[in-house]
């Protein structure tokens, strides 16, 4: 039992102390000198190797252990930065202060604040693994990242070209017995379709479509959810069979990455058109609820007529090309793996629409573990774009992390993970995106496994770490160095 311990007492101690010291240095992405300085000085204290960038990442060498020397070089990865979250009654600086872990049972958590297990875990497991003489080891290359939380900034940044390793153990991974081994790449796509307003009157209508499941589109895509925007395009191409209806606006969603789940379109109805325009409303909207009882049951459509006004409206054509795209362009999950069972493999969400003065623009989050396939989303994008006048910009890229298919560390971490635990591993990919894609852009032929102990809640007041798994996942870390150890 771990009760009536101090942290610095539980096993493994040496990954416990570092973590503990590691929680005593505030460490919220950008807030980063104090922790990194600390990882320069731990090297410089031990006479290792050691480099830190402009960035603030850290990379610190350790020979291999006697006997080792011919193994390949083995990357122990993770990053230092945390997502500092505090509860609201809670008076601590986190730019100044650390945070004050303590142990319910077998979780280590953090008093009103989040804990950082997420990534300070890997950091404490790469020290201890620096740190201790006893274990045997290949050449270790530790790589301390910065700023992962706010977009893989660090490992982005960083010059790998004094790196040898080609293998590498990312632990950022929050679930025990899970191998990552795979991720998504992505970008944010932005199709900027220009419009042309002209005067128009008759009777204004607002209509919200709300109340939709929503979620991240990572995460999320593949369940299936109604995005609000593309839903709203097809109720406006059912209405358009309706005489005199005029678009005005369209926006709807909060984020790219977020599947929208609400969105506002504001129309002009004619006298003559107006009933056939809200029958057609409603029978499409019908049929959208009927088939969306599941996945989103709590979905709603107001409409609130605003009387008669004379107002810019979007030209017909406009609003054509509009409603198209909507109803046109790709959405939703495009394909699955077929190397790793349930994962989605390329998929892209409509996350917002907005209409400007002179454009309306549609954002989507486009992810897809095969680079190939995420440029040939876009050119879809753009082909149908271009085609009624406007143009595709792409944003904020990072690259993707295909399964590799003759892993030499998967089976042999595999292999470790069976004779320690008895079982199998659960082998899986991510459709979000990994430092191990950027690793992965950088180092040809990497080979890489992300794991780590067992996390609840990483980035807020709830955060938790499993303090015997801890242990264990040290354990496998310790096996995997020794099997690596005898490769050559
Ligand atoms: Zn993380």
């Amino acid at each position: 039992m771990q009760e009536n311990k101090t942290i610095e007492q539980l096993e493994p101690t040496k990954v416990f102390h570092f973590f503990h010291e590691i929680c005593n240095i505030p460490h919220g992405s950008r807030n980063l000198q104090q922790i990194s300085d600390y990882l320069v000085n731990f090297a410089k204290e031990r006479g290792l190797w050691v480099r830190q960038d402009e960035n603030l990442n850290v990379i610190i060498k350790k020979p291999a252990s006697k006997g080792a020397e011919k193994a390949p070089t083995v990357i122990l990865q993770g990053h230092m930065d945390m997502v500092a979250v505090k509860d609201r009654d809670c008076a601590k600086d986190m730019e100044k202060e650390g945070i004050e872990p303590y142990i319910e049972g077998d979780w280590l958590k953090a008093k009103g604040t989040s804990l950082g297990g997420d990534d300070g875990i890997a950091v404490a497991y790469a020290l201890a693994v620096l740190e201790e003489d006893t274990l045997i080891h290949p050449a270790i290359e530790a790589v301390f990242t910065t700023d992962e939380e706010i977009g893989l900034l660090g490992a982005t940044a960083l010059d790998t070209s004094d790196l040898e390793g080609k293998m590498m153990l990312n632990m950022d991974s929050e679930d025990e017995g899970i191998f990552t081994v795979s991720c998504a790449g992505g970008g944010c796509a932005i199709c900027h379709l220009p419009v042309v307003f002209e005067e128009g009157t008759g009777e204004k209508l607002k209509l919200t479509l709300t109340g939709l499941s929503g979620g991240h589109s990572g995460v999320e895509i593949h369940k299936g959810r109604q995005n609000s925007n593309v839903a709203m395009g097809r109720l406006l191409q059912a209405m358009s069979g309706a005489e005199g209806v005029r678009l005005l606006s369209l926006n709807g969603g909060t984020k790219d990455n977020v599947i929208a789940n609400e969105t506002v379109a504001e129309l002009l109805v004619s006298k003559q058109g107006k009933k056939q325009a809200m029958d057609l409303l409603q029978q499409e909207y019908a049929a959208l609820k009927e088939e969306t009882a599941v996945t989103d049951p709590g979905i709603q459509l107001m409409a609130s007529e605003e009387g008669e006004q004379t107002v810019a409206v979007l030209s017909r054509e406009s609003a054509k090309a509009v409603v198209l795209l909507l109803n046109m362009l790709p959405n939703g999950v495009i394909c699955m793996s077929p190397d790793i069972p349930n994962m989605v493999q390329t998929s892209l969400n409509l996350g917002v629409l907005r209409t400007g003065e002179k454009e309306v623009s549609l954002t989507y989050s486009v992810r897809s573990s095969k680079e190939s396939q995420k440029h040939n989303l876009v050119t879809r994008l753009r082909l149908l774009t271009e085609f009624v006048g406007g143009t595709v910009e792409v944003e904020g890229e990072y690259p993707g992390w295909d399964f590799k298919q003759d892993s030499r560390l998967l089976e042999i971490m595999k292999e470790a993970y069976r004779e320690q635990y008895g079982s199998e591993p659960v082998v899986e990919g991510i459709h979000a995106g990994l430092e191990c894609g950027v690793f992965a852009s950088k180092i040809e032929g990497l080979d890489a496994v992300s794991f780590g102990p067992q996390m609840h809640n990483v980035h807020s007041i709830q955060e938790e770490l499993c303090i015997s798994s801890v242990e264990r996942t040290y354990c496998l870390v310790k096996t995997t160095l020794e099997k690596l150890s005898k490769l050559s």
